[in-house]
């Protein structure tokens, strides 16, 4: 035997941050989710909260201002925050998604100007690449950014925004160039004060009813040269490079919801009783729950494995991040299917959080790219070589 053998095993500072986020949720986000959800509004407990421990951008390196997590960490913090509440998850998780094409090829100067702030969590951040006509196709957009002098002048419409109506900063990617295909898109870092930048109405949605989605109109939006993200031309890559380090937290977030749900499960299997004993008591109760916890595990081991390539600067992230992502999603479909089903009549009802957790858990099968969308980049993965 060698117990010091850590292959497989999460450093002790993840175990430790792991610790301290579910204490924090447990406490301060938790009691407000059903609210939250009932009310379809904004979680500012958890982002005071979150702030205040700063968890709510754990990604943002040192030099910003910011914790410096790695991938692990942030899948982590945000499994933890989802197994609570996914709609509070989306806080650190789309502040990643909204500053990643920042940190992955703006110049120092942008990142100067935008990352402090969200460290801080003065700012938090959103990404705006889907329209209503082009959403598996993003490619096909049609919101254009033209110069005019030293600007750049934003027209178009975003929908789908997650966190849009809350954000103070926006990477948004827009035609440069129509006749270049994906290569004539470029990325921009819009702020929520600049002229010609509006906010639409809210979404109506099944789940993640906590979080504001909405659409975003660029009306002669004008922003200074030097906001856009990395070269003219470049946007699309960006974009795409960013969901190969985000999907992981998709994956995580899927994952948290999961285990809410099983945690859940299991409480009240062992308190229920019918036909004179606990339902946890009879064997095609307990094998469900085996079911669930196997395939949480396996969804584990894939989003941290998914999340350490990224952070390692892996070339090629493309099958692991979309693998993590469709698997920990179909696992948290079908595992709060079945916990709603193990909670019977009751499941059905808004009394418990699991019917909360089926309809949060669907959003991760479509967000980030739907499931037949990751398994169209598998395939091409696959197949290219
Ligand atoms: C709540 C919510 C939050 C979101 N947040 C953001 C955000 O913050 N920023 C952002 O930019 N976007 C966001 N999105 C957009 C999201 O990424 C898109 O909805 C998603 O990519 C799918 O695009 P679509 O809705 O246009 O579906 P469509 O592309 O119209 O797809 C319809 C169906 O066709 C299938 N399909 C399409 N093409 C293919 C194909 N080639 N092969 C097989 N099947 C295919 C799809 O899988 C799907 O089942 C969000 C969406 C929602 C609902």
């Amino acid at each position: 035997m060698n117990t010091g053998f850590e292959t497989y095993q999460l450093a002790e500072e993840h175990e430790a941050l792991r610790e301290a986020v579910r204490a924090l949720s447990e406490k301060e986000i938790a009691p407000h989710a059903a609210e939250v959800d009932e009310q379809e509004r904004y979680p500012y407990e958890a982002l005071d909260a979150l702030v205040r421990s700063g968890f709510s951008a754990v990604h943002v390196p040192e030099e910003y201002g910011g914790q410096g997590a790695d991938s692990v960490a942030t899948c982590i913090v945000i499994e933890e925050v989802a197994r609570v509440c996914a709609s509070s998850s989306l806080i650190p998780a789309v502040n990643k998604l909204g500053t990643m094409p920042i940190l992955l090829s703006a110049s120092e100067d942008l990142k100067q100007q935008v990352m402090p702030a969200i460290a801080s969590g003065e700012a938090t951040a959103s990404y705006a690449l889907s329209e209503r006509e082009a959403g598996s196709d993003a490619a096909s957009m049609k919101t254009r950014a033209k110069r005019d002098g030293d600007n750049w002048v934003l027209n178009g419409t975003k929908c789908w925004i997650t966190n849009g109506s809350e954000s103070t900063w926006f990477t948004v990617m827009a035609v440069t160039d129509p006749d270049k295909g994906s290569n004539g898109i470029s990325a921009f870092a819009v702020h929520k004060d600049d002229p010609g930048f509006v906010v639409g109405p809210k979404e109506k949605k099944l789940g993640i009813k906590g979080s504001p989605t909405v659409e975003l109109y660029f009306e002669d939006c004008t922003i200074p040269g030097d906001r856009i993200i990395g070269d003219e031309g470049t946007g699309f890559k960006t974009a795409l490079r960013t969901l190969d380090h985000t999907r992981p937290t998709i994956g995580a977030q899927a994952l948290g919801i999961a285990q809410g749900a099983l945690d859940a499960s299991v409480e009240y299997v062992k308190d229920r009783k019918q036909f004179g004993q606990a339902v946890a008591d009879f064997q095609g109760v307990q094998f469900m729950l085996a079911d669930m916890a196997m395939k949480i595990e396996a969804a584990r081991h894939m989003v941290y494995v998914s999340a350490a390539r990224a952070e390692r600067g892996e070339g090629n992230l493309g099958f692991i991040s979309a693998a993590a992502k469709c698997y920990a999603s179909d696992v948290a479909m079908e595992v709060t299917t079945d916990a709603v089903q193990l909670f019977g009549g009751a499941g059905y009802t808004r009394d418990f959080p699991v019917e909360r957790m089926m309809r949060d858990a669907k959003i991760t099968q479509i967000y980030e790219g739907t499931n037949q969308i990751q398994r169209m980049v598998m395939a091409r993965s696959l197949l290219k070589g």
